[in-house]
C-alpha cells in the first residue's frame, strides 16, 4: 500500500475538519486574502503556504495534502489563525493531517525525540538520567557561586517540597549548554521566587505534541504533572 493511501479510502479531509471550520465546515468563507501566508514562517517552503493549504482542502486535493512534507515544517506558531479574518483554524488542520500519517512514516528526528522522552522518567528528549541532571545543576551552581561575584547565594533547588513554582527545562541545555540555565536562575533569585526543579519529569519540550501523537503527548504532560503534585508545587513554570 502506498504511503497514506489507506487514508484516502476514508472520509475526505474537509469532512474530518468540519468541527473546526467556520460555520461547521464552510471553507468557501475563506477570502483567499493571504493574511495567513503573509506572517507564516513556513510560507514558500516545500512549495506550500497556509492559504494554498486551505484552498487545496477546499478543492478536495486530499491526496496531495496527505503527501506534502510541509505539514512537518509548520511551526504550529498560530500566527495564521490570529491574522485570519474568518478564523480558519489552520494549525489544527495541520495537526490533524500530521496525526493522519502512519506513525513510523513521521519525521525520524521528531519521532525519536518523542520516543526517548517516553522511555525515561525525566521526560527528556535527550534521555538524560536523573543522576546526571542533578549533577549538572549542582555543578553549574557551584561554579557560578565561586566565579561570579555577587552570586554567592544563588539557588537552584532540586525536589524542594512545597515550593510555589516548579520549573521545567529544555533538555538540550543541561547536556549541550548548561550555562544557559543560569540567567533564569538569576531572574528568579532577584524576584525572590520560591521555586524548584523536579528531579523527574523536568523535560520541558514535548516532541510528542509536534509528532501529532495525542496519547504520547498526554503521557509526557501527565508525567510532569505527577511530579509537580508530588512536590506540592502550586504553579508549573513551563519554559518551553
Ligand atoms: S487568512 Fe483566512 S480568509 Fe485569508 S486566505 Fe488565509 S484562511 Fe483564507
Ligand atoms: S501555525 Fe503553521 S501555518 Fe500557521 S503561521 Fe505558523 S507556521 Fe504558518
Amino acid at each position: 500500500m502506498a504511503e497514506n493511501e489507506f487514508l484516502l479510502a476514508t472520509e475526505p479531509l474537509r469532512k474530518r475538519f468540519q468541527d473546526i471550520l467556520p460555520q461547521g465546515g464552510n471553507l468557501n468563507l475563506c477570502l483567499a486574502c493571504g493574511a495567513c501566508a503573509a506572517g507564516c514562517p513556513a510560507a514558500g517552503l516545500a512549495g506550500m503556504d497556509p492559504r494554498k493549504f486551505v484552498r487545496m482542502i477546499a478543492l478536495g486535493m486530499d491526496e496531495e495534502i496527505l503527501k506534502t512534507p510541509w505539514v512537518w515544517i509548520c511551526t504550529q506558531c498560530q500566527r495564521c489563525i490570529h491574522s485570519c479574518p474568518m478564523k480558519v483554524n489552520i494549525p489544527e488542520m495541520i495537526y490533524r493531517t500530521r496525526a493522519s500519517w502512519p506513525r513510523e512514516k513521521r519525521p525520524k528526528g521528531i519521532l525519536g525525540s518523542c520516543d526517548m522522552a517516553l522511555r525515561n522518567p525525566s521526560g527528556s528528549a535527550m534521555g538524560t538520567p536523573v543522576e546526571d541532571w542533578k549533577f549538572v545543576v549542582e555543578d553549574v551552581l557551584v561554579e557560578v557561586r565561586e566565579k561570579q561575584p555577587g552570586w554567592e547565594n544563588l539557588q537552584a533547588p532540586m525536589d524542594k517540597e512545597g515550593a510555589y513554582f516548579c520549573l521545567n527545562q529544555n533538555s538540550r541545555e543541561p547536556v549541550m549548554e548548561p550555562e544557559e540555565m543560569v540567567p533564569l536562575w538569576k531572574i528568579l533569585h532577584m524576584a525572590g521566587a520560591d521555586w524548584t526543579y523536579p528531579s523527574q519529569g523536568w523535560g520541558g519540550e514535548n516532541y510528542c505534541m509536534f509528532l501529532g501523537d495525542d496519547q504520547a503527548w498526554e503521557r509526557i504532560v501527565r508525567n510532569t504533572a505527577e511530579h509537580v503534585d508530588r512536590l506540592g508545587c502550586k504553579v508549573l513554570l513551563n519554559t518551553e
